[in-house]
C-alpha cells in the first residue's frame, strides 16, 4: 500500500495524489491543475490514466479539480467520488476551464498560422468536460461508502467551500488496515455561509495543506467595517471599488458583505450604490450556492434565509453576462462595485476593468484573496508602478488595497488545532500545498509542536502506508529557466529598462519592509535571523 505525491508538493496549486491501496489497484486524491507561476516541477503520473480505478474530490476548486478533464482525455472512465454540492460546482467550472483552454488554444493557433506553424490542441474540450461530469457519483457527509473490497470512504465538512471535505480513507491490504485523512483545503471558522471545518477523530496517516501553514490571520480584523470604509473613501471621492474575485466561494462571500452592509444600513450616504458581478461563472456559481441542502449552510445563513431573506441577493446587485454588457460597465461614470472573474488577475473579465481603472486615482482596487507568485494580481499588489494589460503599458494610480479578515483557508493556528482534534495521534503527517518553504516550516512546526513525525514530500516521492517507511525520497526539480526563488516582475519576458530594474529594487525593499512588519510578535530566533542577514547585505 503506497501513497505517491503528484502535485501541490512544495507548491500550492495542482493538488494530486496517488494511492495503490492494493497492488496494481490505483486511485488519486484530486487532480487538480496548476495556476500562476512554478518553480517545481511536479510528478508525472506512474501509470496511464486508464489505470486509475477512482478519483476522490475534497471540492470544487480549479487548482484541486481542474485536470479531470484531462484524465479522461487520456483514458480515465472510473469514477469520481464527490459531495453533491462539489458535483454541482464542478459542472458549471470545468465547463468554464475547458472553454478557456478552448478559446486559448484557437487564439495560440492563429498566432501559429501567421507564422506558418501548426494549430494548437486544448488541453480538454467542453465535450471532454462534459464527458467527465457523468462519472461523478455523488455522495453525503458522514456516511462511509464501501467504494471497493479494501477501500472505504467517509466525506468530512472541511469548512473552505460549500460542498468541501476531508476525505476519510478506510484501506486494508492483506488483513491490514490503514486509516489515511486527506484534508484537501482546510476551512477557516467563521466564515460566512458555510459551516465550520469539523474535526476528524482519528488517523494513521494525515496529508494536510500548509497555504497558511507559517503565518496567523490577523483575527482582530473584521471583514464588513473594512469593507464599509474602503466602499465610503472610494465613493467619496467618486471612483468606483474594483474587486478581483475567485467566481466560487469569495464571490458568495462578498455578496453576503454587502447584504449585511445595505440590510444593517452601514453606509447611508450612498445606500443605493449597485454591485456588477461580471462573471457568467459566479452567477453561476451563486444559483448553485442558492440552490444548495440548506444542511450545509451555517447557522446564520440558515436564521437569514428562515427570516424569508437571501443571504446573497440584495437591491442594487446587477449580474451582467454578455461581453458586451461587461464593456459598457466602464463607460458608465456613476460610483460602483465590480465583482470580475480571475481572483489574481491572470485572465478572466477582470483584465478588461483593470485596465480602465488602474490609471485612475479615484478608483480602488480591493484584493480580497491570496495572490500568487508572479501573477499580475501580486505584481500590482506588490507596488508595481504600471502593468501591462493586452499589450498596453497602464500606469498604477487606483488605491490598491487588501480585504484582510477573509480568508477561505485555516492559519497556523487552525491548521494545528485541527490536527490536535485526532484522538488517536496520526503516527505520520504528511505536508503539500504550500509555497516550497511554508510546506517545510509547517512540518517542523508539526515535529515539534505535536511531537508527530511530519515531511513535506517533494514530487515523486513514495511512501509505505503498510510498512510506514520511505520507498522514495526526491528533492526539489526545478523547471526550465528556474531557479529557486525566482519570481515577480523580473521574471517575465520582458525587454528592461534602466527605470525598470530601479523598480524592481524599490519593489523588492518594500516587500522587505512588509516581510519585516509581518514578523513582528514572532520568536526573537526568527527576528535575530533576519536582522543578522540585513546587516550582512548591508
Ligand atoms: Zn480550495
Amino acid at each position: 500500500m503506497k501513497i505517491t505525491f503528484l502535485g501541490a508538493a512544495h507548491q500550492v496549486t495542482g493538488s494530486r495524489t496517488m494511492v495503490e491501496w492494493q497492488e496494481n489497484r490505483y486511485f488519486l486524491v484530486d487532480c487538480g491543475m496548476e495556476q500562476g507561476i512554478n518553480e517545481l516541477e511536479q510528478g508525472e503520473m506512474p501509470v496511464p490514466a486508464s489505470r486509475i480505478e477512482y478519483v476522490f474530490l475534497t471540492h470544487a476548486h480549479i487548482d484541486h479539480s481542474g485536470l479531470l478533464p484531462l484524465l479522461y482525455r487520456q483514458g480515465f472512465r472510473g469514477t469520481i467520488y464527490a459531495t453533491a454540492e462539489t458535483m454541482n460546482l464542478c459542472s458549471i467550472m470545468l465547463a468554464d476551464s475547458a472553454q478557456i483552454q478552448e478559446t486559448d488554444a484557437a487564439s495560440e493557433t492563429k498566432k501559429n498560422q501567421r507564422k506558418g506553424m501548426k494549430a494548437v490542441e486544448p488541453l480538454y474540450t467542453a465535450e471532454d468536460a462534459a464527458e467527465t461530469m457523468k462519472l461523478f457519483q455523488p455522495c453525503a457527509y458522514g456516511k462511509a461508502y464501501m467504494v471497493d473490497e479494501g477501500l472505504t470512504i467517509r466525506f468530512t465538512d472541511a469548512g473552505h467551500l460549500l460542498g468541501s471535505a476531508f476525505l476519510e480513507f478506510f484501506l486494508e491490504e492483506s488483513g491490514k488496515q490503514v486509516k489515511l485523512v486527506c484534508s484537501g483545503d482546510v476551512g477557516n471558522t467563521h466564515q460566512p455561509i458555510i459551516r465550520d471545518p469539523e474535526p476528524v477523530a482519528e488517523a494513521d496517516y494525515v496529508l494536510i495543506e500548509s497555504t497558511y501553514g507559517t503565518r496567523d490571520h490577523d483575527r482582530a480584523v473584521e471583514p464588513i467595517p473594512v469593507l464599509t470604509e474602503i466602499l465610503r473613501s472610494t465613493f467619496s471621492r467618486g471612483g468606483s471599488v474594483i474587486i478581483p474575485s475567485f467566481a466560487v466561494g469569495r464571490t458568495q462571500e462578498l455578496l453576503y458583505f454587502f447584504r449585511e452592509i445595505k440590510q444593517r444600513h452601514l453606509l447611508p450616504e450612498y445606500e443605493q450604490f449597485p454591485v456588477y458581478v461580471d462573471s457568467p461563472l459566479a452567477n453561476e456559481a451563486t444559483a448553485v450556492f442558492l440552490q444548495c441542502d440548506t444542511s450545509c449552510l451555517d447557522e446564520d445563513a440558515r436564521a437569514i434565509m428562515a427570516e424569508g431573506e437571501n443571504p446573497i441577493w440584495f437591491d442594487g446587485l446587477r449580474t451582467t453576462v454578455s461581453a458586451e454588457e461587461s464593456k459598457a460597465l466602464n463607460d458608465n461614470p456613476e460610483c460602483k462595485v465590480i465583482i470580475a472573474s480571475g481572483g489574481m488577475c491572470e485572465g478572466g473579465r477582470i483584465r478588461h476593468h483593470l485596465k480602465h481603472h488602474l490609471w485612475n486615482e479615484k478608483d480602488t482596487i480591493l484584493f480580497a484573496g491570496y495572490q500568487a507568485n508572479g501573477t499580475l494580481g501580486r505584481i500590482i499588489y506588490d507596488g508595481a508602478p504600471e502593468v501591462k494589460i493586452f499589450g498596453e503599458e497602464i500606469d498604477v494610480n487606483a488605491k490598491v488595497a487588501l480585504l484582510n479578515g477573509v480568508s477561505g483557508h485555516a492559519d497556523r493556528s487552525g491548521l494545528l488545532d485541527w490536527l490536535k482534534h485526532f484522538q488517536k495521534k496520526p503516527c505520520r503527517v504528511f505536508v503539500n500545498h504550500g509555497d516550497d518553504d511554508y510546506c517545510t516550516e509547517f512540518a517542523r512546526t508539526v515535529g515539534e509542536q505535536l511531537h508527530i513525525p511530519a515531511d513535506a514530500p517533494y514530487a515523486g516521492a513514495e511512501f509505505d502506508l503498510l510498512k510506514g517507511e520511505w520507498i522514495r525520497i526526491t528533492g526539489p526539480v526545478y523547471r526550465k529557466g528556474m531557479t529557486k526563488k525566482d519570481e515577480g516582475p523580473s521574471s517575465r519576458n520582458r525587454k528592461d529598462t534602466k527605470e525598470m530594474v530601479w523598480q524592481d529594487l524599490q519593489t523588492a525593499l518594500e516587500n522587505l519592509n512588509r516581510h519585516v512588519r509581518g514578523l513582528k510578535g514572532h520568536s526573537n530566533d526568527e527576528i535575530r535571523k533576519l536582522t543578522e542577514a540585513i546587516i550582512r547585505l548591508c
